[in-house]
């Protein structure tokens, strides 16, 4: 995104120095970081000081399920959504592999929020994980209500809003206990994320060293990244603010009815639900294996895939899908679209006669017979 980019090249010239150092050039370097912790507190709506820069959200996740386990009574468990993103579900069961549990979700991709509630009723969990937006569906979930609930038992909450912030309005996701999120799901630098976290509380470091971040994370910030990250959220909130999204909800829209019109066998995952404007998930139909609709959609100039993409590569069918009901076999044939910010309505148009053209050239006679 130019303003990041912008922002990035500038802060890359103007401060040099390390923000730890003594010097002008690194005091510099931390009023920097410091303005740029304090604009990223007013976005989310939080304590600056609550602010953590860290290399992504994998890390920031596992800084949370570390810090947990570190503190966490004998016995207690965590409950994450079935739904999370690996790097949270392996951390979780990583550090707590006989206290962790799955908070279900419908058909629909949405948390059980009956079951959350009910068993908050009987049990104390020493956190609950709940994402704002899910990665592979786009389905949006209750993380407003889950925090709620949360609050009202004293459970600690932790949100990973990282597909949620850039396309939906930060404001609020602040209130969580735990926060993550990252620069390149919203047009920033990869490489730099933050994570939200109480400060009265003695966060446990994950990464150990120096004393940057006030003890909370060691090694040399990322001080162009760390404004990059800011100036491209508050471009997406700007945008967002002028009504940007309206439209690509109604492209995404249009893109499902087209997409159904054309193989009306495909089932599009959580329809019905509120997604991200960015995000498809369908099944595709049988005909075709799920590998040949990438291999051809891409010689088409479509890149899509097959589950989030950092499982890319793994044969296992998506946790994601099984959680919500599907089979193995079903959850096999599924094919992720995801947009960007420069996406326009014709190219998601191109993209549904293209999925139509790889289907006839699969299955003519089915075609024909619809015809
Ligand atoms: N959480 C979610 C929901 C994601 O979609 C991703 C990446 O796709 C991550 C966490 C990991 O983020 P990062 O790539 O910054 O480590």
């Amino acid at each position: 995104m130019p303003a990041a980019r912008q922002a990035w090249l500038d802060a890359t010239e103007q401060f040099i120095g390390n923000p730890s150092s003594p010097h002008q050039i690194g005091a510099r370097a931390d009023a920097a970081l410091e303005q740029a912790r304090e604009n990223l507190g007013d976005i989310l709506g939080c304590d600056p000081a609550d602010i953590v820069w860290t290399s992504g959200a994998t890390e920031s996740n596992n800084i949370v399920l570390h810090h947990t386990a570190r503190v966490l009574d004998a016995g207690a468990e965590v409950w994450i959504s079935a739904i999370e993103h690996p790097c949270v579900i392996q951390a979780a069961q990583y550090y707590f592999p006989k206290r962790r549990r799955l908070i279900p979700v419908t058909a629909e991709g949405v948390i059980d929020l009956e079951w959350l509630t009910a068993e908050l009723a009987e049990a104390r969990p020493a956190l609950v994980a709940v994402m704002a937006a899910n990665n592979v569906t786009g389905v949006l979930q209750p993380w407003r209500e889950a925090l709620a609930i949360c609050r009202q038992y004293k459970v600690p909450f932790f949100c990973d809003g990282v597909q949620w912030l850039g396309k939906m309005p930060a404001q609020g996701l602040g209130d969580c206990d735990f926060l993550s999120g990252c620069a390149h799901k919203f047009g920033g630098p990869r490489g730099i994320g933050f994570l939200k976290c109480p400060s009265h509380g003695q966060l446990r470091p994950l990464i150990l060293g120096g004393p940057q971040e006030e003890g909370r994370r060691a090694g040399t910030e990322n001080v162009a990244g760390a404004i990059s990250l800011v100036a491209a959220l508050k471009a997406r909130e700007q945008a967002m603010a002028a009504g940007e999204s309206k439209s690509r909800f109604g492209w995404r829209a249009d893109f499902e009815r087209r997409l159904i019109d054309a193989l009306p066998e495909a089932i599009i995952v959580g329809a019905g639900r509120k997604c991200l404007w960015n995000t498809v998930a369908a099944l595709m139909p049988d005909v075709t294996p799920q590998h040949r609709w990438v291999v051809k959609l891409d010689n088409l100039g479509f890149a899509v895939s097959t589950g989030s993409a950092c499982s890319t590569g793994k044969e296992e069918p998506s946790h994601v899908l099984c959680a919500m009901g599907f089979k193995p076999a079903e959850a096999g044939r599924v094919l992720r679209f995801s947009s960007g910010w420069e996406t326009t309505a014709d190219e998601w148009t191109a993209l549904a006669d293209a999925l139509s053209k790889v289907y006839a050239e699969a299955h003519p006679m089915k075609v024909q017979t619809a015809a």
